[in-house]
């Protein structure tokens, strides 16, 4: 992927700060009425007449968030767009610009940056979203992009992470666990290679669960539908860290209880295959995996015939009472073991 000894590559040193900053932004343009002014001057100006204004930044470092060796740069610049516009969509709002700072070591030839560019460049087209600027900087070691989000909604659209009521409906889109195995895939050829770089790995049978880790979607759909099915979610969150952490800030910032069943937890087949593979539950990867970047959000009861048979929608639980604990219902019993951020190691073989 990076071959420093290929002759064609391009230093960063050869177009200066302000040339590069120019090479990776110039074919960017603005799609949005209320990005007045982008790149090029001291500041973006926005207007956003009287909706609401959200902001949301994300930082992700080489080593800690990601590894190079198997992630190509054009899908790390696309994730790290998409996980900003996830924690947009959570408050159920519509992302429309970004900022992107990046702090790079001199290893990294122009072509590298082109290709991170390219994949936020696909992430902004698709989602409609503005770049505005950002900061270029060096670092002595390796990668570093931060990302900041904005985007609007009116205020009574707004959704926190505070506001379930008593016995309200916790659903969740999509499904879970999947981005969590795909890096497990990643990492275990990685090891392979490490052993042996004659090794061309056939990753095709893992194509779902790679994709979502390298190549994740944010809630942009979901917003969207429930908009359309007149569902105002009463509380919402985004699944970056694992449903029980996410249950676990509901419950908090609500100060209710949540109980959630393990066989409503949507499992992809593929999910349920891999997990078996590595010998760990798969219920275990969606609690704790975590990168799923679904949304996590509670309804009120009246609302549950608006959502009832959507195939992109599950019932997994309901919060109970005020101060009442977690709990993970077993399936096929009646006991219930107590939710935790860590994860339930009594799952884990
Ligand atoms: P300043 O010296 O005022 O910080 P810069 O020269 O850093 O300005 O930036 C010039 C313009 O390019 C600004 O609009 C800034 O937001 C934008 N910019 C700088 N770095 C990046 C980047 N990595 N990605 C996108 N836009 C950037
Ligand atoms: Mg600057």
């Amino acid at each position: 992927m990076l071959d420093d000894k290929q002759p064609q590559l391009t230093p960063l040193d050869k177009l200066g700060e302000f040339g590069l900053i120019d090479h990776l932004t110039d074919s960017f343009e603005t799609q949005n009425e209320s990005t007045v002014k982008g790149i090029g001057d001291d500041a973006a100006v926005l207007n956003f007449n009287q909706n609401e204004t959200v902001v949301t930044t994300d930082m992700l470092v080489e080593g800690i968030h990601f590894n190079l060796a198997y992630v190509p740069l054009k899908h790390l610049g696309y994730k790290s767009v998409i996980v900003n516009l996830s924690d947009i969509y959570a408050m159920n709002a519509i992302p429309s610009q970004i900022l992107v700072s990046i702090a790079v070591s001199s290893r990294f030839p122009v072509e590298a940056l082109e290709e991170l560019y390219k994949g936020i460049k696909i992430a902004c087209k698709n989602y409609n979203v503005d770049l505005i600027g950002g900061d270029t900087t060096s670092s002595t070691s390796g990668l570093m992009i931060s990302i900041t989000a904005i985007g609007t909604t009116k205020k009574r659209d707004l959704v926190y992470r505070d506001g379930a009521g008593e016995n309200d409906l916790l659903v969740v889109s999509g499904d879970l666990g999947a981005a969590y195995l795909g890096l497990q895939i990643l990492e275990r050829e990685n090891e392979v290679f490490k052993v042996n770089p004659n090794m061309q790995p056939d990753l095709s049978e893992y194509d779902y669960l790679v994709g979502r880790q390298l190549k994740p979607e944010a809630g942009k759909n979901i917003i969207e539908l429930l908009k359309q099915l007149e569902v105002r979610p009463t509380s919402m969150i985004d699944i970056s860290d694992g449903l029980s952490s996410e249950v676990l800030h509901l419950s908090k910032q609500s100060g209710y209880g949540f109980n959630i069943y393990e066989e409503k937890i949507p499992l992809d087949p593929m999910v349920i295959k891999t997990a078996e593979e590595f010998g760990i539950n798969p219920i275990t990867c969606a609690l704790n995996g975590g990168e799923d970047y679904e949304l996590l959000f509670t309804i009120s009861q009246n609302d549950f015939s608006k959502i009832k048979g959507n195939p992109n929608l599950t019932v997994i639980g309901h919060s109970t009472e005020q101060n009442a604990e977690n709990y993970l219902m077993l399936k096929g019993s009646d006991s219930a073991v107590p939710l935790t951020a860590q994860g339930w190691k009594a799952f884990e073989e």
